[in-house]
């Protein structure tokens, strides 16, 4: 096990016949990250943000722009690959196709000259934690998609590498298969404890594998926190607006004050929301910005409600949740109901919001507006 230690990170490829260089010509740009010993860190974002460039560059394969990186004590920017102390499992397993199982997992123990006697006893010790044991005779071609993903992973921990760096290992795979290995990497995790720096653009494998979750865009770092904080406490709107399934509702609102209260308004909606008090210090008559609020944060109101009126315009029945659309001026806000009721589309249904658990982004930066309490 190894701390990992990445400090002021940046790459920019050499992109042939771009002259002017741009801010965000940088794959990687300005990240840093401390992961402790034994923690298992996800990288999470949207396709081209820079996850599989910064495990890369962890790893040695692609050379840094700028800045440091540490395993341990050591700083490794000039270290050889394998001299880096790390196991490595991409999406594609690459697996030897004339070797065996047993063979595959031993490959690269046998390049280090371990002895014969170990490389067996420490394959017989990782087969089980990867449920291959009964696979160790068998050729890759024999093997499903799950099992070969199984092979490759004890390929990499087999040789105990003080981190473990895994791409986007189950993106091949089918959903059930997924679910199963995600599950049983998290059981692998728990046994061996070995540092995990774990790439996806997969919200659900960051959020229920990770300990903490480095969320990138553009390249650069958005928020680093536990899967409670960025989904809770998101640090800007685009965090807000990528964790959560359905993703957070996020509109633009004119504040407008009447009497002593604050109320978010929305262009061609009756719409009004009353703000959290704790806003009130920060928010003036006219004022416009951002208003976050999750879909389960939203309700049809009963017969009695003094919910704002609202036409159903998408109706999903996923059998254990009902997710409703309906249009404020020109967005889309959706909630998730639980309770039995249908609805069908173009029903008429009151909407009722909880402003408590509203958030608030600046309209220009998109940075989240903090309440003083
Ligand atoms: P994905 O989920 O699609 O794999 P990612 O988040 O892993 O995406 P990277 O592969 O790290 O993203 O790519 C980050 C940026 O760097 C992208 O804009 C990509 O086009 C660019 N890039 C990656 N590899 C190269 C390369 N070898 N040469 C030039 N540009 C590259």
């Amino acid at each position: 096990m190894s701390k990992l230690i990445i400090k002021n990170l940046y790459k920019r490829y050499e992109n042939k016949g771009k002259k002017k260089t741009q801010p965000n010509d940088f794959a990687v740009n300005d990240l840093s990250l401390e992961c402790e010993d034994g923690e298992f860190i996800g990288i999470l974002g949207p396709s081209g943000c820079g996850k599989t460039t910064t495990l890369r560059m962890i790893a040695g394969l692609e050379d840094i722009t700028a800045g440091d990186i540490y395993i341990g004590d050591q700083r490794v920017n000039d270290l050889h690959p394998k001299n880096r102390n790390i196991g490595l499992a991409f999406e594609d397993y690459a697996l030897y196709p004339p070797l065996t199982v047993y063979d595959n997992i031993a490959f690269n123990l046998k390049a280090k000259g371990v002895s014969k006697d170990e490389i067996k006893q420490r394959v017989m010790d990782i087969a089980p934690l990867l449920k291959v044991e009964d696979l160790l005779d068998k050729m890759p071609i024999s093997l499903s998609g799950g099992q070969k993903q199984r092979v490759n992973i004890a390929r990499a921990i087999v040789r105990r590498p003080g981190i473990l760096l895994l791409d986007e290992p189950l993106s091949h795979l089918d959903g059930k298969m997924r679910q199963a290995l995600r599950i049983e990497i998290k059981r692998l995790h728990n046994e061996i404890k070995c540092t995990t720096v774990y790439v996806t653009h997969d919200q659900l494998e960051a959020m229920s594998l990770a300990d903490r979750i480095a969320i990138m865009n553009l390249g650069v770092l958005q928020q680093f926190g536990t899967p409670m904080e960025v989904y809770d406490d998101p640090a800007n709107e685009f965090v807000a607006g990528f964790i959560g399934e359905p993703p957070m509702n996020i509109l633009k609102t004119t504040i407008i004050k009447h009497e002593n209260d604050y109320y978010f308004t929305f262009e061609n909606s009756d719409l009004r929301i009353i703000a959290p008090r704790r806003y009130y210090d920060l928010l003036s008559d006219g004022m416009q910005v951002k208003m976050g609020v999750r879909p389960t944060d939203i309700y049809v109101g009963g017969p009695d409600s003094k919910g704002t009126p609202v036409r159903v315009a998408v109706y999903e029945d996923l059998c254990s949740e009902r997710r409703i659309g309906v249009r404020v001026g020109d967005e889309l806000v959706m909630m998730i109901t639980e309770d039995d009721t249908r609805y069908r589309q173009g029903e008429m249904i009151k909407l009722e919001v909880n402003g408590e658990k509203t958030h608030l982004f600046d309209l220009n930066t998109g940075n989240r507006i903090r309440s003083k309490k």
